[in-house]
């Protein structure tokens, strides 16, 4: 069966990573939650999207220059009064349920990795007894390399930007996942089809779809049986799949 990740919690549902998107989420019957996760100034870690502050809350700059104090003043937009949730508050909402964690890492406001994220998120993950139940992603090889050789987690997937798959092709595709040892791609829902789907999973990869955010879309990845896809409209994803 194809899996449907709820991405950001739903985000054309409700304001994308936010407690409220997250906890409706969690009352769907989805396989997994995607959501995105930066390191504070002082060490801890908060799920948010953009690596700067002025797209979804009331701040400005970038976020990991923040403290969490700094970062908790600040409210959500589109939401009354919400603030960003800490990686262990999330994991605390979700460990009731059966949905998988996709935790998608991101790099800085400069597109920098993170020096240690994944470390510490694994910390506050293990602390929850969530690991083997944590899918972690990224458009970073390096840091799918490192997922991939972390023991425990549920995978690691690494998502291909459209210009990257311009650029190196199927081949280097594969070429890539094979050299970070990861066994598992997420590529644009609009740059694949059957063709694209056939030459990835020839070598062994699991491919899943990302973006897809119409219900033509979703009845289209349903249609080539990818293995899971993000979506930001899961409602529609679950009454289409059924
Ligand atoms: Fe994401």
């Amino acid at each position: 069966m194809t899996l449907i990740a709820s991405h950001r919690g739903g985000a054309l549902h409700w304001p994308e990573n936010s407690p409220t998107a997250f906890r409706n989420t969690a009352a769907l019957a989805v396989d997994q939650v995607e959501f995105d996760i930066h390191p504070t100034a002082d060490g801890a870690i908060v799920v948010h999207h953009d690596a700067t502050l002025d797209r979804t809350t009331s701040g400005t700059g970038p976020l990991a220059t923040h403290t969490l104090a700094e970062l908790r003043a600040l409210t959500l937009k589109g939401t009354a009064d919400e603030h960003m949730l800490t990686l262990a508050e999330l994991a605390a909402l979700f460990a009731p349920t059966p949905i998988t964690l996709r935790m998608e890492i991101k790099p800085d406001h400069a597109h920098r990795p993170y020096p240690g994220l994944l470390a510490a998120a694994l910390a506050v993950l293990d602390a929850a007894g969530l690991r083997g139940r944590t899918v972690v992603t990224s458009f970073l090889a390096d840091t799918v390399a490192e997922a991939a050789g972390t023991p425990g987690l549920a995978g690691a997937i690494w998502l291909v930007a459209p210009a990257v798959q311009d650029d190196i092709g199927l081949g280097g595709i594969e070429a890539v996942a094979r050299d970070i040892g990861c066994k598992a791609v997420g590529i644009r829902e609009n740059r694949l089809d059957a063709t694209v789907l056939a030459a990835l999973r020839a070598p062994g990869l699991s491919v899943g779809a990302w973006a897809v955010n119409s219900d033509d879309a979703i009845r289209r990845v349903l249609a080539l049986e990818v293995d899971v896809f993000t979506t930001d409209i899961p409602l529609a994803a679950l009454a289409i799949r059924g």
